[in-house]
């Protein structure tokens, strides 16, 4: 006999049974309490100007779920002297899991560009799979001590749908990651019947779930039947997740990004079920409809039917990308030639694209608008809804620079008004002015771009004549009123300054 076990002697079995109420009433208030924080965290992201109380309040709601969690989990261990000490290993364990995650977490946060970002969350997303994956298995291991009876049949069901999503999401995620951090070709794998393909699996899956329910009870002699089944489905819901992803083309990820967060909601909530935490349940939902509703603004902003992309088969209607069309030649600028032409300008408009985040020219950018704007000129910001490698990523490099909000307009806002404006700086944009948009059967055909074309004069700012994400040459850049200022964005901008 330990100390542990003399403690737990000292609690009365009413004190216990007290003790264990009072647990479940304050950890279900704690619940509740994040799960409003968590509501409210959503709605302050929904602006940039409440965007950091909206992280403050899903810190404090995450902080405060954490808490619950383990205090609860300690009390009933506390409360346990059979299994007390392997219940404290248990939470020791947690303790310490949790502690490397969150050092690991800490470092890689810090260390992270946003222009990294959507690939650490495609690999945080496969974590949340993964994790949904070894609960569900966990939870068919141990389906007899977690469920009573009359509610099996419906846990089982739980089990299967939590490791297909998990599955699925595990897979799609690390395509999505491969694609997005350039370890793998952007452009979609199409295989032939690949609708049919994806169909056929759905099909096989849902017709093992019947088996595995009837085969996965306790009353069945042998539960070989149930694990093979299992065995089949993760299999093939594996493939499957990297089907869909390996099908969609490069400029169209932004769309998967959300919709791969989307389904690991899904699968946190089904492991919310699985594991009966309502906490995790509410969750889960958030981020899968969140996630989901994103995703449809996303495909409606860049044309694309929502259904198919829940099938995974949009963007493969359009070719590969090779373009070896002849646009003939462009026409080069220096930033002191933009500077003079800046000075006579009465409107310019700025469109902004991935290369200024990674140039880091926001800061630049910022301090040429101060300038322009005190010599008189109107300055505008125009940002298209997938420019840069996340949704709202230039938003979010302009507000960091203190552009003012006001001059920083959606694409809708001003793509009827570019015939207005004198000069258009295209500072590291490429497939979202491209207007190869507008040709039927291109790689982006019908993604809606920012139609800077229209603009009496265009300057482009790139390093070089490459293509841009989706892989696919720009007719802007050998436009007569277009002009090319070759070089790093952020050196091009100071040196514009510099001559103003
Ligand atoms: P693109 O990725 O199409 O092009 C960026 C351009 O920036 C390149 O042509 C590159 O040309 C240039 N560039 C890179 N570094 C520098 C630098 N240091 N200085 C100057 N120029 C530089 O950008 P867009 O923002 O127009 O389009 C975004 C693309 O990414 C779309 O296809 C979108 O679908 C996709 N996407 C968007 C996501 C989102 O959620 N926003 C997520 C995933 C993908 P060069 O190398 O010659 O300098």
């Amino acid at each position: 006999m330990n100390t542990f076990t003399l403690a737990t002697e000292k609690i009365s079995p009413d004190m216990s049974q007290d003790l264990l109420d009072w647990t479940d009433r304050i950890s279900t208030l704690a619940y509740l309490v994040a799960a409003l924080l968590f509501i409210l965290a959503l709605a302050g992201l929904s602006k940039q100007q409440s965007a950091s109380r909206g992280n403050s309040f899903g810190i404090a709601g995450m902080t405060i779920a954490l808490v619950a969690t383990v205090f609860k989990a300690a009390v009933q261990s506390a409360n346990d002297p059979e299994n007390f000490n392997d219940a404290w290993v248990t939470i020791l364990l947690v303790a310490v899991a949790m502690l490397i995650g969150a050092v690991i977490g800490i470092a890689r946060a810090r260390k992270v560009e946003m222009t990294g970002m959507p690939e650490l969350i495609a690999m945080l997303h496969c974590f949340v799979g993964l994790a949904a994956v070894f609960i569900g298995v966990n939870s068919f291991i141990h389906a007899e001590h977690t469920t009573e009876a009359g509610y099996e049949k419906f846990h089982l069901g739980e089990v299967y749908l939590g490791i297909f999503i998990g599955a699925v999401t595990f897979t799609g995620s690390i395509i999505a990651f491969l694609k997005l951090s350039g370890r793998m070709k952007g452009a979609p794998l199409t295989l032939p019947g690949r609708n049919l393909l994806n169909l056929a699996i759905i099909v096989i899956s849902l017709v093992g779930m019947v088996f595995f329910i009837l085969t996965g009870t306790e009353e069945a002699d042998n539960k070989a039947v149930a694990w093979t089944i299992l065995g089949v489905m993760i299999v093939l819901a594996l493939a499957l997740g990297l089907h869909l992803v390996a099908a969609i083309g490069g400029g169209d990820m932004p769309v998967v990004v959300s919709m791969l967060n989307s389904y690991s909601g899904w699968a946190a909530a089904a492991a919310g079920f699985m594991l009966a935490n309502p906490l995790l349940i509410i969750t889960g939902a958030l981020v899968g409809s969140s996630g989901a509703y994103l995703s449809f603004i996303m495909c409606k902003a860049m044309n694309r039917s929502f259904i198919s992309v829940i099938l995974g088969g949009f963007g493969t209607e359009a070719s590969s990308g090779d373009d070896d069309r002849d646009y003939g030649t462009h026409t080069e600028i220096t930033p002191e030639e933009t500077a003079e032409l800046l000075k006579s300008a009465k409107t310019v408009m700025i469109t902004p694209g991935y290369g200024m985040a990674v140039a880091q020219a926001q800061y630049p950018v910022a301090e040429l608008v101060r300038r322009l704007r005190d010599k008189g000129v109107e300055v505008t910001f125009g940002i298209h809804p997938v420019a840069g490698r996340l949704p709202g990523h230039m938003n979010v490099l302009l507000a960091e620079a203190k552009v003012p909000y006001d001059i920083v307009l959606e694409m809708d806002e001003v793509n009827d008004d570019f015939a207005d404006i004198d000069v258009v700086l295209v500072i590291g944009a490429n497939d979202t002015v491209n207007p190869i948009a507008e040709e039927p059967g291109s790689p982006i055909a019908g993604m809606p771009v920012l139609k800077v074309w229209d603009a009496e004069r265009v300057i482009v700012f790139k390093r070089s004549m490459g293509a841009g994400y989706a892989g696919v040459q720009n007719p802007l850049f050998f436009n007569e009123n277009s002009d090319m200022l070759l070089g790093d964005a952020k050196d091009s901008v100071e040196k514009i300054t510099a001559a103003l």
